[in-house]
């Protein structure tokens, strides 16, 4: 983690004043922002990107099962490298992982520690030996039917069951349970040796006065040009903003060009772009492959190039995803140059 992370001081732009402190309200009457330091905060434009934040208390005793060591993941980057370790410690019994639902952040990279892991086991020639389970919120794998095309016939492949249509309820991890919820009811998988549990996500409960009444709790925000619908001066994007597609960085890359140019053409009275719901899902298939699901607000591909299918598993985009991507997302992408 230490060599994937940067101190929030080092990255910030040049002519931004970071404050240092959470913001833990907002006053749209007021135009003001109100700091853990109890400070407020005037604003002219206020642009809200505070991301989405886990909420362990929605599958009750995933957090006991994670102190006791049970069950972890690598989407807290505290359980990052425990993820890696209790993978890698696995030589038989039944594991459970999960895709969590929406909102989350890029939930469908949750295939990732899956499929590394099964691509380990199978090296170790341990894989026969591991009953692997996968349970997903939606009705195919990530019902992307583009992409689960893909990935179905790997999943098969590697022996893995999958439980559509489903999400982790309670968790017992000394009688070693984890409770699925489904639409037909509960279904209880038992001698669970290892629960690969990704949290449920929520918006930040500070910004219910900017949420709208049906957005989950996410920001009230035209989805096309990321102005919030009732309050002048406001704007959102990223993970935490109702732009009605799955959240990923691929997607706030292109909400960032359109909204930073909409906060301009506001001032000037000019009409505002739209952002088209263009997002994306990378999954790596194994430790040397990767695909990229890019697709819009309906789920239809939205590929950024015509030239090479990029939902082919590739070893260039691997190599990209692992020793590229890490140094432009610090030299470019965080100073919006790609
Ligand atoms: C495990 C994992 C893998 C992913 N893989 C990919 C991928 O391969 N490709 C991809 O495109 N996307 C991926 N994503 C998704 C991507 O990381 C998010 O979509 C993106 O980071 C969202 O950006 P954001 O700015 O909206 O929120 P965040 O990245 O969550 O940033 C929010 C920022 O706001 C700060 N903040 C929060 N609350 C406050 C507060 N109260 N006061 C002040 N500051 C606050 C936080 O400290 C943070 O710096 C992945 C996500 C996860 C969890």
């Amino acid at each position: 983690m230490s060599r994937l992370t940067r101190p929030t001081g080092s990255v910030i732009p040049s002519g931004c004043t970071w404050l240092p402190s959470r913001a833990v309200a907002v006053h749209p009457d007021e135009r003001e922002v109100e700091l853990d330091t109890a400070e407020r905060v005037g604003y002219l434009v206020l642009v809200l990107a505070p991301g989405l934040e886990p909420d362990l208390a929605a599958v009750p005793g995933l957090a006991e099962a994670m102190d006791a060591g049970w069950a972890t993941t690598a989407n807290l980057s505290s359980r990052a490298e425990d993820t890696w370790t209790a993978i890698r410690g696995m030589t038989r019994g039944r594991v459970v992982f999960t895709i969590p639902p929406e909102p989350a952040p890029c939930g469908g990279t949750a295939l990732k520690p899956l499929f590394l892991a099964c691509d380990h086991w199978q090296e170790e020639g341990a894989l026969a030996d591991i009953d692997v389970h996968l349970v997903t919120p939606y009705s195919s794998l990530l019902d992307l039917p583009f992409a689960d095309s893909r990935l179905a016939p790997h999943v098969e492949g590697l022996g893995i069951t999958v439980r559509h249509g489903a999400t982790v309820a309670p968790l017992d991890h000394a009688g070693r349970t984890v409770t699925l919820r489904t639409g037909a009811g509960e279904q209880v998988l038992d001698d669970v040796e290892r629960a690969f549990v990704v949290p449920h996500y929520q918006a930040p409960g500070w910004l219910a006065p900017v949420a709208g009444a049906d957005t989950g709790g996410l920001v009230d925000v035209d989805p096309m040009t990321l102005a919030h619908r009732r309050l002048p001066h406001v704007w959102s994007l990223g993970d935490v903003a109702d732009v009605q597609t799955r959240p990923s960085g691929g997607a706030l890359r292109r909400q960032v060009d359109v909204l930073a140019d909409n906060i301009r053409r506001h001032r000037l009275g000019e009409s505002l772009r739209h952002y088209d719901g263009y997002t994306i899902i990378p999954i790596t298939v194994d430790r040397r492959r990767l695909m990229l699901a890019e697709f819009d607000r309906t789920g239809a591909p939205q590929p950024t190039t015509s030239l090479i299918d990029l939902t082919v598993p590739r070893r260039s985009l691997w190599a990209f995803d692992r020793y590229l991507e890490p140094v432009v997302y610090f030299t470019a992408l965080l100073k919006g140059r790609v």
